[in-house]
């Protein structure tokens, strides 16, 4: 049986609307992808008798309860205190913990001043969870059938408490701990994959009572999660799945696991040996961004411009005046000569080039918002692409599809194959090659 969960994310500014609780959203999508379901999240203020109540409550219905802020050393962080009292227990000072904080204190050359000794007092029969980035340590504690987690409130102390303190302790406590894999795809939509992904359950003879499908939108991207519950050996199964979603999404998957989009792409270019150079004009540098979010994107990235007037596409990229005249920059012949023309600069493998209408002013008849062109020089010619995306009206949300779109070209052609645009290449003069 999957453990109940509740998230409940503590501190004033939460309710005063101050601050956004990303705490919980990142600690829920944590917990999902451990196969554990959060069926409840709650904020609540520093007062401690609402604290120590909602805490009670949730010790009360048992499973697994996850609090974040409050655990720092001021008077207004109660967390720790509201626990002991919802647990019945009374707090405790740890020495080691103290003489930790105390080393710490003074390697770093800041006073102790005694309200520090607050966050090393934890409640009786707590197990300290270790904080390497900042003072506050954290604390497991099981009341009953329920278990307890405290983590400070700042995000990249919690994060990294979560992985490290705490799924060990979680996985510790189930014999089975839920797999789950990831299958990232990009340039399907999910009513699509819903209907390919039709009775995939059955196709790989899963056992429905352990093994559940579920589908998650990270735009532009779109994901498809198999997670399998209570078995010893989920890996057959995992297999099994893997291969059947990439058998029926096949030219739209990108990666599986903890592989992202940039991951993907640069990876394929080092594997290739291959480099690649972009040429941008309405993503503003977004798929330079995109590319070098990869670690080791040096090794793949020559260059990027962004070339947003004609004047640059003609001095820059040697764009012909003619066909900026006749065609306009928004034109299969225009991004065609920028993908030469910035591959020509860079010497590269590729060149990409991107230019589109971005909206939400300058669309026409001929060329709406959301109109995109794409250009992709290789070793053996020039490709386009124009892709419209009639769905997607923010002018954000259309520059970062087209950047998505611009790399998956690249990462389709070193597939070989596999084209995630096959049917919507413009045809005509220039089309693919
Ligand atoms: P500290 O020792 O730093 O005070 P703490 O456990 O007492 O840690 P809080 O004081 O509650 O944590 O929060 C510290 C900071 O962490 C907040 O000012 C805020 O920037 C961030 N923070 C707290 N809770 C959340 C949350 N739910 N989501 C996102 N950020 C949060
Ligand atoms: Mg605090």
């Amino acid at each position: 049986m999957p453990i109940t969960t509740e998230i409940l994310t503590v501190g004033d500014e939460l309710l005063r609307g101050d601050l956004n609780d990303t705490n919980s959203t990142w600690l829920a999508a944590r917990l999902f992808g451990m196969g554990i379901p959060v069926r409840r999240i709650v904020s609540l203020g520093d007062d401690l008798e609402p604290l120590s109540g909602a805490i009670e409550q949730a010790i009360h219905r048992g499973g697994l309860v996850v609090i974040t802020g409050g655990l720092g050393p001021t008077d207004d962080d109660r967390t720790t205190c509201a626990v002991a009292r919802a647990a019945k227990v009374p707090l405790e000072l740890s020495n080691t913990t103290l003489e930790t904080l105390r080393a710490r204190f003074a390697s770093a050359g800041y006073p102790f001043t005694p309200n520090n000794e607050k966050q090393a007092r934890f409640p009786r029969g707590a197990m300290e969870i270790k904080n390497s980035r900042g003072t506050a340590p954290g604390f497991l504690l099981r009341v009953g059938d329920a278990r307890v987690v405290c983590l400070p409130g700042v995000p990249s102390e919690m994060k990294a408490m979560f992985d490290d303190g705490v799924v060990p302790l979680l996985a510790q406590d189930e014999a089975h701990p839920a797999a789950v894999r990831v299958v990232r795809t990009f340039g399907v939509g999910e009513s699509q994959i819903d209907h390919r992904l039709q009775g995939l359950l059955e196709a790989i003879d899963a056992d429905p009572s352990e093994v559940s499908l579920h589908y998650r939108t990270s735009f532009p991207e779109n994901q498809v999660l198999l997670v399998v519950r209570g078995v010893a050996d989920p890996g057959a199964t995992l297999e099994r799945f893997e291969e059947e979603v990439r058998r029926r999404l096949s030219p739209y998957v990108f990666g599986v696991g903890d592989v992202s989009f940039s991951d993907a792409v640069v990876g394929a270019l080092k594997e290739a040996g291959a480099k690649v150079a972009l040429a941008e004009s309405c993503t503003g540098g977004l798929a330079g961004d995109l590319v070098t979010r990869a670690s080791g994107s040096s090794s793949v990235f020559e260059l990027g411009v962004v070339t947003y007037s004609n004047a640059c596409k003609h001095r820059m990229l040697g764009v012909p005046e003619e066909v900026l005249e006749q065609y306009g920059a928004v034109s299969s012949q225009c991004v065609e000569a920028m993908a030469r023309g910035v591959r020509d600069l860079a010497k590269s493998t590729y060149g990409v080039a991107i230019s589109g209408v971005a909206g939400p002013t300058g669309g026409t008849p001929e060329k709406p918002v959301g109109t995109v062109w794409f250009g992709l020089a290789h070793p053996d010619g020039v490709s386009h692409l124009v892709r419209r995306f009639p769905w997607v009206h923010d002018r954000q949300r259309i520059k970062q599809a087209s950047a998505h779109v611009a790399l998956y070209l690249v990462l389709a052609h070193l597939r070989d194959g596999t084209d995630p645009f096959e049917g919507r290449w413009e045809p005509g003069k220039g089309g693919r090659s």
